[in-house]
């Protein structure tokens, strides 16, 4: 008797410190769930990708997918996921190869791909395009000690970083996703990464305060399809590999996406009666149109 109360005094404080603990919990880093979610999977040969989410259910969200180029002097990474990931983004690279981090590349600014830059020690290169290292410097996130994670090396059109197998180029094609979003072409590898200018098939995020463009992302996408023709694969945003003809696919959906959306506007509906009406399911299959709103909402805000 005297003893289960006590067990039950015990069990009750422990529900209370584990209530406790949640509410001081950071508001970032790994749920278990997430962490059990994520994968590192072999692209080709010495490319690899970390596994990314997509931003729902928000419990398993951990950011984009993360490339993962080991090089003779090192390991270059595309993206850090969400804050709170780099511990283990390292964990999942230790499988892989002993090799240090020595270089990130940001493909843009959004926190699930830029997120835990910062942790990572100083004598890591991070690269990214001018426009994201400026729109990167407006986050809070990389305020005051966090700005060590901004980028340290920038360029307009196309960098080129290693030499042979270990080359990597970084291009800039134009505004979609934002202003600043870099492809990367491993040429070696015939594989190129492209961020979140195709992170999923559905209408993309337009990040209007960052730069983005709903009207010329057909065409932005239409560079990058034009330049790197010797590719086999891609390492997207939110999403598995996919294969050149998908982003070729992808280009063509937000063409007519985007002209859709300038005829219902043209037409004088609302965002809401555009959303409604607007409907390229049944002409791509596979597709979804869980993110046609905010896109409609941000082509008209262009239109405008
Ligand atoms: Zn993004």
């Amino acid at each position: 008797m005297t003893r289960q109360i006590v067990l039950g005094a015990l069990v009750s404080a422990g529900v209370l410190s584990m209530a406790v603990a949640a509410r001081q919990a950071p508001p970032q880093g790994p749920s278990a769930q997430a962490l059990e979610a994520t994968t590192i999977e072999k692209v080709k040969d010495n490319l690899y990708m970390i596994t990314g989410s997509s931003p729902t259910p928000r419990e398993l969200f951990s950011g984009g997918n993360v490339g993962v180029f080991v090089t003779a002097n090192g390991v270059i990474i595309v993206d850090t996921k969400l804050a709170g990931w780099g511990q283990a983004i390292l964990d999942k690279i230790k499988t892989v190869t002993d090799k240090p981090v020595t270089m990130i590349i940001n493909t843009h600014t959004h926190g699930d791909h830029t997120g835990s830059n910062a942790m990572f020690p100083p004598t890591v290169d991070i690269v990214a395009h001018e426009n994201t290292k400026a729109n990167m410097a407006k986050m809070d996130a990389f305020k005051g000690e966090n700005a060590k994670g901004l980028p340290k090396r920038t360029y307009q059109d196309k960098l080129t970083i290693g030499s042979g197998k270990d080359r990597v180029d970084l291009y800039y094609f134009g505004r979609g996703h934002t202003n600043g979003d870099t492809w990367i072409v491993y040429p070696a590898l015939r594989v190129m990464q492209t961020g979140d200018m195709f992170a999923w098939k559905d209408a993309p995020l337009i990040d209007r305060n960052n730069g983005g463009s709903g009207l010329e992302y057909a065409a932005t996408i239409g560079k990058a399809l034009a330049t790197a023709k010797d590719v086999d694969a891609l390492i997207v945003g939110h999403s598995p590999v996919r294969r050149p003809e998908e982003l070729k696919e992808y280009q063509q959906f937000m063409t007519d996406f985007a002209n859709a959306v300038r005829e219902a506007q043209k037409a004088g509906k609302t965002v809401d009666e555009a959303t409604a009406s607007i409907d390229l399911t049944a002409k791509y299959p596979g597709y979804s149109k869980e993110r046609y709103r905010a896109a409609i909402q941000a082509i008209y805000d262009e239109l405008k």
